[in-house]
């Protein structure tokens, strides 16, 4: 497989019509104004080619750390949509940032000409090199890499987020190190989508897509079929479905054969065999979900049992909101009014998903129905703990604000200005401390009624004076992070924990 022989790169045939030009007002991306990259950053040589963007090493003036910016020419951008998808893709990196195998996004720059994105650099290169270099990975290596790129696929669902354009030139090592770890990047087709909800725009790139793009009526399980051609390659060094010309890729995807003839086939484990079939299933109903493909025997190291399914964001990020103390309650809810729209734009998506009615605020009802489409089954006890625990203020809904609190990642609070703003807004009379009477003053702002506060403060309270200074404070908000998301065990073990300090789940004891 060679870049020069494949069709072109990417599809994106069926966008609806462009929508006129943006007018003078429109014509940014991101909806504020941002600080030059050059007072920042000084951009390097050229790591990287994509559709939209070139990629360069920058190094930050300051601190002299390495980054890589991918810059966007705002000449390529033609109509409103793309303006939009520029847009889209950063706040999907913000979204999917807790993941150790997403690239880090780091800020985002924009002039008249350029957006720049400034994200962790990966020193590796793209995985197709790889593949290109070695001819074919083992299959042991093959199973550590593919596992790494479904992982990303099921924390990329559970967020609500399809990617779309899954293939190894989107993966990046981050070291050149045999032992470096992939990362996904380019985030630039990926949507944020409603259970349920088909979309039909025939984006991809040829060897890749699944036959349900093609056919114009898709979800999420299109990102499984695409890691599934990732892993015939990675076993073979060439794509399953291959013609000399687009149409003929696509007569193969539609229905052609696998071979599984051919060398190195026969000596390729049955195992393997079996697991690249069930995720090359032509049925997306009869797909193997991406947590499914976690827990094939090909993939499972057989000492350790499977994770339990990853739970869907917003339930675990509501079930850890509901455990913190009122104060950290407060100071999310602190946190998250300062947090730039790119940063919570997916946890927007997520409360759009949810408020049905666009009322503006999720009620009961509408909580129980969201979780009940992204796949769990609490009883209605469970689900009112975590109303209450996520209605701040108590009047019986939780509005935008709240939401945004009680879903935010904790990677998102540990920025220092956020905790020093967060601390500055109890600590009325900037004494240095938080007192008594001061969080009781921020109890009633929030309209919280019985809260315990001596109780609190004695939790928070190391040096026993009665009072909360800032390193008290930052040590309370920080405690707890990474308990999900970052690690798997971790995140696993807090899972478990949860359902056994709520009891059995029995969905026919619902009251
Ligand atoms: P496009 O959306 O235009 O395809 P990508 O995000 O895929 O842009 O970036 C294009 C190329 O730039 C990648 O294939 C890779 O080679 C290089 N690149 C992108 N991000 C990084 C990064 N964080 N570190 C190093 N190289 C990168
Ligand atoms: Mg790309």
């Amino acid at each position: 497989m060679s870049k020069d022989e494949a069709p072109p790169a990417q599809l994106s045939s069926s966008k609806s019509p462009p929508a006129p030009l943006p007018t003078k007002s429109s014509s940014t991306v991101l909806p504020y104004q941002t600080p030059w990259l050059r007072d920042h950053y000084s951009l390097g040589k050229k790591l990287g080619q994509g559709q939209f963007g070139t990629t360069y090493l920058c190094t930050h003036k300051k601190t002299s750390d390495l980054f890589a910016c991918k810059t966007i020419p705002k000449r390529k951008l033609l109509c409103r949509e793309d303006y939009e998808d520029v847009w889209r893709e950063i706040q999907i990196m913000h979204h999917l940032s807790e993941h150790p195998n997403v690239v880090q996004i780091k800020g985002t720059h924009e002039d008249g000409m350029f957006v720049h994105i400034v994200m962790e650099l990966c020193r590796g290169g793209e995985l197709f090199d790889r593949i290109i270099q070695k001819g074919h990975f083992s299959e042991r290596e093959a199973a550590k890499l593919i596992k790494t790129i479904v992982g990303v696929v099921e924390a990329c669902h559970s967020l609500g987020v399809m990617h779309r354009d899954l293939k190894p030139e989107n993966f990046l090592f981050d070291s050149p190190s045999n032992d470096a770890q992939l990362k996904a990047t380019d985030f630039g087709l990926s949507v944020f989508y409603k259970p349920g909800e088909t979309l039909s725009d025939v984006v991809g790139s040829p060897y890749y897509v699944a036959p349900e793009v093609l056919l114009k009526h898709y979800g999420p399980e299109v990102d499984v079929w695409s890691a599934g051609v990732i892993l015939y390659i990675l076993l073979s060094g060439v794509p399953p479905f291959w013609a000399e010309t687009e149409s003929g890729i696509f007569r193969q995807i539609l229905g052609g054969k696998l071979d599984f003839v051919s060398d190195p086939w026969p000596s390729i484990s049955d195992s393997a065999k079996d697991l690249i079939r069930k995720m090359l299933e032509r049925d997306p109903r009869k797909r193997l979900s991406a947590h499914e493909v976690l827990c094939h025997p090909w993939i499972i190291d057989d000492r350790v049992a499977p994770d339990r399914p990853l739970d869907s964001a917003v339930l675990s990020r509501l079930k850890q909101f509901s455990a913190m103390n009122k104060l950290k309650k407060m100071a999310l809810r602190v946190i998250a009014e300062k947090l730039s729209e790119e940063e919570i734009g997916g946890l927007k998506e997520l409360f759009k998903m949810i408020d049905t009615d666009n009322s503006g605020s999720i009620t009961f009802e509408e909580l129980k129905e969201g979780l009940r489409r992204v796949g769990s089954n609490l009883m209605e006890s469970e689900i009112k703990d975590l109303m209450d625990a996520a209605d701040i203020d108590n009047n019986g809904s939780i509005d935008y604000g709240e939401f945004v609190a009680a879903t935010l990642h904790l990677n998102k609070i540990e920025k220092e200005e956020n905790l020093i703003a967060a601390f500055s807004f109890f600590d009325k009379d900037s004494s240095g401390y938080i007192t008594i009477d001061e969080l009781q003053h921020a109890c009633k702002e929030f309209g919280l009624g019985e809260c315990h506060l001596d109780e609190i403060i004695k939790e928070i309270d190391q040096d026993n004076d009665g009072r909360i200074d800032y390193g008290e404070f930052a040590a309370m908000m920080r405690k707890g992070d990474g308990g999900m998301g970052r690690n798997r065990t971790m995140r696993s073990n807090l899972n478990f924990n949860l359902a056994d300090a709520f009891g059995v789940k029995d969905p026919s004891a619902e009251s």
